[in-house]
């Protein structure tokens, strides 16, 4: 538990969100709501409900009051009250009280459910920045019709194309961990290897229609040209869909790509790695050009928050660590995400005052590291 001290030395930090997804642009029933409530995709048990759990507890605890209902009130209440108010209140509620000051968004997956990121920015009434996924530019890039020898130029030329101009992409982003897993060869693949591993991928979209990227050999090779792209290059790793195969999205199988990276000094961005926030603390504390977050653990993990955020502390130093909310869907869960971690934060800091004699001010520089600070430096924000 933070002291009231800690508490308002936190509560008065920015924060950057630098792993988050849009909002829907409206809630209509409980049970979008509840799907939203879990990675599983699936609905809850036959009688049953995801708001029977802590997360279902904290949404409540934390949303009902922004719509002026008791922090007691129940999820058929909350779900009236909030159509009642209609979407665009109820977003633009929610995500100003998250107090959030900037967001990089991540919009390449269900994009088309979502509000666009310039109507984000104007309902949370903060800065909002692109981060580029890569296997959905290399998707976008089979879309227009390329053939397995110009794959590789196409992509480079789609990707810094992402990555120019007034509304540039401030990092990258692979999936790594969902279309294949991590465990995956960390050399960089040659021309030829490309050009093969293209074809064979082209051609079994033709046939399926499908044009999912998942060949081992492509997937690398968006790595690859990521970290040569020189923005930061996030991982999803860890806790996620049933897409992935948990135990091959534990960080530490990307020790060797780290390693091979690290002459170029892209930074590596480890999101969320729960449960391997330890491993994840580790590699952040040994390789300069690697940094990671506790990202959506912090909601899935509810009043559990400060004992995870301080397990990921116990070795990191302050200026590795970010704060991510992945928040995907409901504004809820910005919200939830902003005030799960301010007050894990101010718990996880504690000690550095009562025990270890720190002043308010150094608590308020770790602080603002973690919450802004090392985001600013990393993705080079403007102030
Ligand atoms: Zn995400």
């Amino acid at each position: 538990m933070a002291s009231e001290a800690a508490r308002h030395i936190v509560e008065a930090v920015p924060l950057v969100d630098h792993h988050v997804h849009s909002v829907l642009r409206d809630v209509s029933d409980r049970e979008t709501l509840e799907r939203f409530l879990t990675e599983s995709g699936q609905p809850a048990a036959p009688g049953h409900s995801y708001f029977d759990s802590f997360l279902g507890a904290a949404l409540l605890r934390t949303c009902a009051p922004i719509l002026d209902l008791p922090p007691a009130a129940g999820p058929d209440d909350y779900l009236s009250r909030r159509k009642e108010l209609g979407g665009e209140e109820a977003n633009r509620r929610l995500l100003r009280a998250a107090g959030v000051s900037e967001l990089l968004v991540d919009h390449g997956f269900r994009g088309d459910d979502l509000v666009d990121v310039a109507e984000l920015a104007e309902l949370a009434g903060t800065r909002v920045r692109r981060i580029a996924r890569l296997e959905q530019v290399a998707e976008a890039v089979a879309n227009d019709g390329t053939d397995a020898s110009g794959f590789a130029a196409a992509f480079a030329e789609r990707l810094a194309a992402e990555l120019s101009g007034p509304d540039a992409a401030v990092g990258c982003k692979s999936v790594l961990a969902y279309r294949h897993g991590l465990d995956v060869d960390p050399a960089e693949p040659g021309p030829a290897e490309v050009r093969e591993a293209a074809g064979e991928w082209l051609n079994e979209a033709r046939r399926s229609g499908e044009l999912r990227v998942s060949h081992p050999v492509l997937l690398r090779h968006l790595v690859w040209t990521g970290l040569r792209a020189g923005v930061p290059l996030q991982f999803h790793t860890g806790y996620g869909d049933p897409d992935l195969e948990l135990n091959r999205s534990d960080p530490a199988l990307l020790t060797g790509l780290i390693r091979r990276a690290a002459p170029l000094g892209t930074p590596i961005m480890l999101l969320h790695c729960y449960p391997y926030h330890r491993q994840a603390a580790y590699l952040s504390g040994v390789y300069p050009h690697v940094y990671f977050d506790v990202g959506l653990a912090i909601n899935y993990v509810g009043y559990r928050a400060p004992a995870v955020l301080a397990e990921a502390l116990e070795s990191a130093p302050f200026h590795k660590m970010l704060y991510s909310s992945d928040a995907f869907g409901l504004a809820e869960l910005h919200l939830m995400g902003a005030v799960a971690f301010r007050e894990a934060l101010a718990a996880a800091l504690d000690p550095l005052r009562a025990r270890e004699q720190r002043s308010a001010h150094e608590v308020s520089r770790a602080a603002s590291m973690i919450g802004a600070d090392n985001a600013r430096r990393v993705y080079k924000l403007p102030a």
